[in-house]
């Protein structure tokens, strides 16, 4: 496929957006006029970029599990050039037809991508050593951490490459070159000091040659008057692909001796309270992933250079799967998988977290077999405990019991004591619109938080449930970076005969979160819960403000039946606007899915983090 491509006149390869909008307007802007380019974000996938009315419109074009390529929720094609072929004959769904191709100008090559398997092979490497997560949960965590996993291994990647040796002397380096397969181009990187200095040897004709690696005051690395790279490990791609001033290109990665590298000892700074480090430690992290993320910053602090920039290490960001609620506290095989939870295994503790309509929720601990858990214990009002409501929350733990998402609230167990207690996961900064009112984050973190939602929703899509109570204030914060989505209480599970849920009349509904065929008909899908994900993207873009504010149920509802929706929040981006009018599309059937919500915001959000 990568040949097929490289040979057409209008793909750019590796280029970036800006870069692709540039050579659009380079070459006139006229409506249709489009270029094909590499994904920066999916291995193997397109983009398309295509100018009307004087924008520029950037659609990616994702490979596909059996090998086809699609614009997300799009018709399958076999390569990216019959979806471009497709589209110039239909816009379905696209700005525009695709008119003119605009053509690489004379002297321009497609752009080579930075070592792009390497890079997905390492990601993968690094969530898997780091957290110890498999199967879905790891693909959860690189699907919505991608920005920030790919900067860490842009600074720690060359650890845990073959090539790198670790502290050893040039003596040292030149038997591991010169034993076992001394071929031409065979190299390693060995560190030379603890300033950020390095030496690249190289195997040519039976000799070693050693190149220096010096690290510049901004932290870029280069051989003497050579190219500069931000990461050896783009160093080293640089000159596998071209000698550029070596006597020859690097081939042969020298493997490294069992074990692995040395890594220099104690960098002062580590143990002040000022800088990256105690920044972590007064964060709210739970312990076991704070162990991890400190060691991992140990490491990648004491191999950087003094002077190197401190922006370019990514330490200030915490991640979702830091967390102990990032995986089900079930995946430990050695944990007894139950749903009830035994009153002496449970300690509550005062102060209320919130309180809903079952009563209060208050903080807790939960002694399992191997760890002790902070949980948030949602206990019923003892004078209501009537048959009805304990019905009602026993349904809600049902529900919740079935679903085991990064992205959503899990439920550890049911407690029936002194009243009936809902134990589950603790999200203790709680819900997202209270949150946003207090804390301004930036758009670049309330995309991140958003996208999280979208996640956990194409997770329900996809195991049929209908969540029916979407909303910000149903979003809870584990920290910052980390959402759930929590309140089963309205929620169903679909069967098998209906890809919607009938509600027999009209109950004490949160109307303005609703789409038009809840109110007309009581029908409620996954369709119905993208229409409240658009009112919730709302939310979280004007940081926390009521939607519809001063308005009444049925003045918002002859509202969305004329036609008319919310306008835009102060300063959203348009992209996430666009996406919002999309979720407040009429017809259901017309109206995405989350399988096409979640990609567009996925794109957008590393778009913007990039
Ligand atoms: P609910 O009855 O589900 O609407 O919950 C009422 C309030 O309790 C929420 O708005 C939160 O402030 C708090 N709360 C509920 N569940 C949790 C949780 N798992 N972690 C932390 N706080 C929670």
């Amino acid at each position: 496929m990568a040949d097929l491509v490289q040979g057409l006149p209008y793909f750019y390869g590796n280029i970036t957006r800006e870069e692709a909008e540039d050579y659009l307007r380079q070459a006139g802007m006229s409506n249709g006029l489009y270029l094909l380019r590499q994904s920066r974000n999916y291995l193997g996938g397109f983009a398309l970029s295509v100018a009307h009315s004087h924008q520029c419109y950037h659609y990616t074009i994702e490979r596909e599990m059996n090998d086809t390529y699609a614009i997300a929720g799009g018709k399958s094609h076999r390569s990216p050039v019959d979806v471009v072929e497709y589209h110039a004959q239909e816009s379905d769904g696209l700005v525009c037809l695709l008119k003119k191709p605009c053509n690489r100008p004379r002297g321009v090559e497609p752009k080579v991508g930075a070592f792009e398997d390497l890079k997905e092979k390492l990601i993968r490497q690094y969530v898997q050593q780091t957290w110890k997560l498999k199967g879905h949960s790891l693909e959860q965590a690189i699907i919505s951490q991608r920005p920030q996993l790919e900067k860490l291994i842009a600074t720690t990647a060359h650890e845990k490459m073959p090539w790198f040796h670790g502290i050893i002397s040039r003596e040292d380096s030149e038997p591991r070159l010169l034993n076992n397969r001394p071929t031409n181009g065979k190299f390693l990187i060995r560190q030379r000091d603890n300033n950020g200095s390095y030496a690249l040897c190289l195997l040519h004709n039976g000799h070693v040659m050693h190149y220096r690696i010096d690290r510049d005051k901004a932290g870029k690395l280069s051989i003497p008057d050579g190219k500069k790279f931000d990461t050896l490990w783009q160093l080293v791609e640089h000159y596998s692909y071209k000698p550029d001033g070596l006597l020859r290109v690097l081939t042969d990665p020298c493997p490294r001796p069992e074990g692995p590298p040395a890594l220099p000892g104690n960098h002062p700074d580590l143990g002040g309270t000022s800088g990256i480090l105690s920044r972590f430690r007064s964060a709210s992290f739970p312990k076991p992933g704070l162990k991890k993320l400190t060691t991992y910053l140990r490491k990648s602090h004491e191999t950087d250079n003094h002077y190197a920039p401190r922006a370019t290490v990514p330490t200030t960001e915490d991640l979702p799967m830091s967390t102990e609620v990032y995986e089900s506290p079930y995946a430990d095989p050695d944990e007894l998988r139950s749903t009830t939870v035994d009153r002496k295994n449970l300690i509550l503790e005062d102060g209320e977290l919130g309180s809903g309509n079952f009563g209060t929720v208050l903080r807790g601990t939960y002694q399992m077999r191997k760890t002790q858990k902070q949980v948030a214990v949602k206990i019923l009002k003892n004078d209501d405990n009537n048959a009805a409501v304990r019905d009602e929350m026993l349904r809600e733990a049902e529900v919740m019991q079935q679903l085991d998402n990064p992205y959503i609230v899990r439920m550890i167990g049911i407690c029936d004591a002194e009243n009936l207690m809902l134990v589950m996961e603790l999200a203790e900064l709680g819900p997202l619109n209270k949150y946003l009112q207090k804390n301004r984050l930036a758009i670049k973190n309330v995309t991140e938080l958003v996208h999280q939602v979208s996640m956990g929703m194409k997770y329900l899509e996809e195991h049929n449930f209908v969540h029916r109570d979407l909303a910000a204030r149903n979003v809870l914060l584990v920290t910052q970076h980390y959402a759930k989505i929590s309140d089963f209480g309205l929620s169903k599970a679909l069967t098998s005969e209906h890809d919607y849920y009938e509600s027999k009349g009209h109950g004490k509904w949160p109307v303005k979160w609703y789409a038009p065929e809840c109110m007309n008909f009581f029908k409620f899908s996954c369709k119905s819960d993208v229409w409240s994900f658009g009112v919730l993207m709302w939310e979280a873009y004007s940081y926390g403000q009521k939607p519809y504010k001063g308005m009444k149920g049925n003045e918002v509802i002859q509202m969305i039946e004329s036609g008319e929706r919310m306008a835009a929040p102060a300063n959203c981006p348009s992209e996430m606007y666009n996406l919002m009018l999309k979720c407040w599309t009429y017809k259901p059937d017309e109206r995405p899915g989350f399988f096409v919500v979640e990609p567009r915001l996925r794109d957008y959000y590393y778009d913007i983090s990039q």
